[in-house]
């Protein structure tokens, strides 16, 4: 079988190099010239761990274009993975969806051969059906569910370990109408050992809107006992220890620290307040959640008072950028607020990040622009007694922290034993 696959940003390019790792052609699109130049050359437009290596290995067996007439003339299956950020007032912007489902819709009308679309974005319930239904229909005079597919099939991975996820994933979701699409899909996925739920469309949606609240919600409620916990000399990651053992819970993703970010949950969770009050429900949790990670990254910069009051010109490391370890993603990082705080206060602040210096400065130019970058960790160890620590970079256990003042939002253990003064956030 041969894939399409439509936006080759974190999701994109791990769903499609994913499909050629379980021995299928794919063809990639992209309205980024560069992105697709780099893809047909061997090199992985993002860092994830393992991707480029799988790209080189597999050259050949895929490629990318800008044409949609050929990706979708060349696969039987094409997957939408293109982004779906917010919007200023939090809702979801579906604008590069409604683009990818016209121009798919214009290919399709070409082609005379059954096809099937699979939204792979995260979308609001009823996007797929009222959104990208009406609009393939539109430009390709086609009927969904009669003559060409149409499914949703939302994505669990996690950046940093992505295409180990996409390859073992905990379970796959299928959202599809008509026994054609649900027949070719089954096939798609038969090499992936892993329980397939197959739902209405919607429902699908659903799962994982539900599934990213859930989470988040995981975390911040952690955070808000982390931070009690804090109060009274009590480490937190010991009590979510505890309390993770009880089975009805589970330990996993269930530790303290300094907020989520990323491009899933601070957008998913908007999004889903938003709908939410469109529709006349309150989400009282919901918006909970979402004010607790606000407060959180703070609690480093609090915390750092209690040690040196007055910023005004002193110098302070960062260590980690990236919203979180193994990825160059810095959207929503944490980083982002803390800085900004760091800078209205005065200091000078010297930053380190193995993968995502540059971003940081691409996408915050109002920050990213102000600080100093520095090439190795050990930089920033020299240029600063006062060490924040964002992100939990492996490799930021390897240093020696011996004199300085560090207070650790993610829990780096060598710095908790070789620290003058030591600070964890929740512990
Ligand atoms: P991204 O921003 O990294 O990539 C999107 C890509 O789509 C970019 O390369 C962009 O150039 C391309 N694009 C935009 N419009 C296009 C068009 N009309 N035609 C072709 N290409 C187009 O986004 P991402 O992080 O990969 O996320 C994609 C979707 O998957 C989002 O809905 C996101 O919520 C969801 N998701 C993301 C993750 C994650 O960890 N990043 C996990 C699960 C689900």
């Amino acid at each position: 079988m041969k894939v399409s696959v439509v936006g080759c940003g974190y999701v994109g390019l791990v769903t499609g190099m994913g499909f050629v790792r379980l021995g299928y052609d794919v063809v990639f699109v992209d309205i980024d010239d560069k992105k697709i130049e780099m893809i047909n050359d061997a090199r992985a437009p993002i860092y994830e761990s393992g991707l480029e290596e799988l790209m080189r290995e597999f050259r050949g067996k895929y490629y990318a274009t800008s044409d949609y007439f050929e990706a979708i003339s060349n696969s039987e299956v094409t997957f939408i993975c293109v982004g779906t950020p917010s919007k200023k007032d939090g809702s979801i912007d579906l604008q590069y969806v409604e683009s990818a489902a016209r121009a798919i819709g214009r290919a399709l009308k070409e082609k005379d051969s059954y096809h099937v679309v699979v939204v792979k974005s995260t979308v609001l319930p009823g996007t797929t059906e009222n959104t990208v239904k009406p609009l393939i229909e539109k430009y390709s005079g086609k009927k969904a569910f009669e003559d060409f597919g149409l499914a949703m099939n939302p994505e669990f991975l996690r950046e940093g370990v992505a295409l180990r996820d996409f390859l073992n994933p905990d379970r796959i979701v299928l959202g599809v109408r008509d026994d054609r699409t649900r027949q070719i899909l089954e096939r798609l996925y038969k090499p992936i050992k892993a329980p397939k739920l197959f739902v209405d469309i919607k429902t699908a949606e659903m799962i994982k809107y539900a599934s990213n609240a859930f989470l988040a919600t995981k975390i911040s409620f952690a955070n808000e006992i982390g931070n009690i916990c804090k109060k009274l000399g009590i480490d937190s990651w010991e009590v979510f220890k505890g309390v993770g053992l009880d089975h009805r819970i589970s330990p996993h993703f269930f530790r303290t620290g300094i907020g989520w970010g990323g491009s899933c949950f601070p957008k998913d969770v908007k999004a889903l307040i938003r709908k939410a009050e469109e529709l006349g429900e309150e989400p009282l949790i919901l918006k909970a959640v979402v004010e607790v990670n606000e407060k959180q990254p703070l609690k480093l910069i609090e915390l750092l008072k209690k040690h040196v009051p007055k910023l005004n010109g002193k110098t302070v490391g960062v260590l980690g950028l990236a919203f979180k370890p193994n990825t160059d993603d810095v959207r929503e990082t944490r980083a982002y607020p803390i800085i900004k705080k760091l800078l209205e206060e005065n200091a000078k602040v010297i930053a380190y990040d193995p993968k995502a210096m540059e971003n940081f400065r691409r996408f915050y130019p109002d920050v990213g622009g102000k600080i100093s970058y520095a090439t190795s960790p050990g930089e920033v160890l020299n240029a600063s007694d006062v060490i924040l620590i964002v992100t939990e970079w492996e490799e930021f256990e390897g240093l020696d922290y011996s004199g300085k003042i560090v207070i650790d939002g993610r829990r780096i253990r060598s710095a908790e034993k070789t620290a003058k003064v030591y600070e964890g956030v929740c512990w």
